[in-house]
């Protein structure tokens, strides 16, 4: 018979621990037996403790930087998964795997533990159109039409207010007011960008961040030539950045000349970066572009040859069957905002169509001018309503599909869904934990619907970007909150003095 090489030898390459022989002489459970029973109380301590200090770690877990166990984990990917009592292991700024929490607590040894009991863990939002320092502009002109809104107040007060002080104060509130309510990336169009990237990535935002080009002299660029030498200098500046995407912004086609238009796509196609631009906001923008060119606002961006799988439309309320065939022809995407789009009357975007083309659609909130908040949960509340009520169909943009626009869509959107959108193996760990104990939150039978229909901002307890935990349990990590308010109320000040003269 031939006998079994004893466990302790096995696991040893050298010395059978046991017996403490060399591994070249064989030792066999006979021996061991015969040794332990020889000195058995010394033997089981040495043992003991030779085995906790030496093979532990061999055979014990693989290490990770962050595990976050016991919610239930919205993953958001291909099949919508959800995981009751899952775990998210993260190391540096990915994820490892997403899994039950007792398989991933016996897998992976952490050196930060979150508890996400009684929470739900899901993919941050993506805010596909933004203007975050306008949040310093929130509720300074409201109830009146976009061109009265923009000629008379937004314009003025920006060329009084807007530098690079005005400019960082305000992106300080608005990733203030962005990491609160759950958002992890979002899409900006302004001016001193740069000042944009420098607070986001402070503040560990993603960002998809472009400066906007216009033809009219802005606060930072006199001339669409200047502010075109400023997009390269600034996409040279963030290109490969952990955080920051940059991106040109040509304002719209009404507010840029062909010549502007053309210039801001061949820089973006240069640097293979985004473009940004407001695409078929207003009516009058329709109207205004029939009458310049003859064409629709899309129809002219394909003769300039200015579409492509890089450009990102916003808004999209104004467009034909051939404008939505432009749109799928040349790979464009949109971002709907439909509480900027109620508030100043544009007009309600054909998502519907949108969607059943394929083209891939994200949902924004736009400046906080318009909305007057940064706030994802009313964005996707109000789009679930809202067209239903346009189409008089109830079963219209259910709850679980808005929710997509909100998270995986909005990736999509900004071409970013490799990355980001959703929780899964490799991808990057942009998520938030969201309370479920609140009285509106109770009781639960669909965490979709409860997410479009119930929640709110402020049950958001703690947010994560990029692996790293920049608000814990309300308390932010990478912002001076009180600071970042008590700056925004010194800008109020000065915005509405200004505004007096
Ligand atoms: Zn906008």
């Amino acid at each position: 018979m031939i006998e079994q090489d004893h466990l302790f030898y096995r696991l040893s390459r050298a010395v059978c621990i046991l017996c403490f022989q060399p591994r070249a002489i064989r030792c066999t459970p006979f021996q061991g037996a015969k040794i332990v029973t020889r000195y058995p109380v010394a033997r089981a301590a040495v043992l003991y403790f030779l085995l906790a200090a030496i093979f532990q770690p061999a055979f014990g877990k693989d290490k990770v930087d962050l595990l976050i166990s016991g919610g239930t984990i919205l993953t958001m990917d291909g099949t919508h998964r959800i995981v009751e009592n899952g775990a998210i292991a993260i190391r540096g700024d990915r994820i490892v795997e997403v899994g039950p929490a007792a398989q991933l607590r016996d897998r992976y040894e952490a050196a930060q533990l979150l508890s996400a009991a009684g929470q739900l863990v899901m993919p941050g939002f993506v805010n596909g159109h933004n203007h975050a320092p306008m949040v310093l502009f929130r509720g300074i002109a409201d109830d009146m039409k976009l061109s009265d809104w923009l000629q008379k107040y937004i314009f003025p007060a920006e060329a009084r207010n807007v530098n690079r002080e005005f400019v960082e104060a305000g992106t300080a509130l608005a990733c203030l007011e962005m990491i609160r309510s759950g958002t992890t990336t979002y899409a900006d169009m302004y001016y001193f960008e740069d000042q944009v990237a420098e607070v986001t990535a402070q503040a560990g935002l993603r960002g998809v961040l472009g400066e906007t080009i216009i033809q009219f002299p802005a606060p930072d660029n006199k001339t669409p030539q200047e502010g075109l030498s400023y997009a390269e200098r600034f996409i040279k500046r963030w290109k490969g950045n952990a955080l920051i995407e940059p991106a040109v912004a040509p304002h719209a086609p009404y507010t840029n000349s062909a010549e502007t238009i053309r210039a801001c796509k061949e820089l973006a196609d240069k640097y293979a970066v985004p473009v940004l631009i407001h695409v078929s906001e207003t009516q009058d923008e329709s109207t205004e572009m029939r009458q310049k060119y003859g064409m629709t606002s899309t129809q002219w961006l394909a003769s300039l040859g200015a579409l492509g799988p890089n450009v990102f439309f916003s808004h999209g309320v104004w467009l034909s069957e051939d404008d939505l065939g432009l749109i799928k022809k040349y790979g464009v995407t949109i971002t709907h905002n439909p509480e900027s789009n109620m508030k100043l009357a544009s007009g309600t975007a054909p998502i519907e169509r949108i969607l059943a083309l394929g083209i891939p659609l994200g949902l924004g909130t736009d400046g906080a001018a318009s909305n007057n908040d940064l706030d994802m949960f009313e964005a996707m509340d109000i789009t679930a309503k809202l067209h239903k009520l346009i189409l008089k169909d109830p079963a219209a943009t259910p709850a679980e599909q808005v929710v997509e626009m909100a998270t995986i869509g909005g990736a999509r959107a900004l071409r970013l869904d490799k990355e980001i959108g959703s929780l899964e193996n490799g991808k990057k760990a942009d998520l938030i934990l969201v309370d479920l104990n609140e009285a509106h939150a109770v009781p639960l039978y669909n965490y979709y619907s409860h997410l479009v229909y119930a929640l709110k901002s402020a049950d958001v307890r703690t947010t994560v970007i990029n692996g790293k935990v920049v608000m814990r349990d309300g308390r932010f990590l990478t912002l001076d909150s009180k600071k970042v308010i008590e700056r925004a109320r010194e800008m109020q000040k000065r915005i509405a003095a200004s505004l007096k003269n």
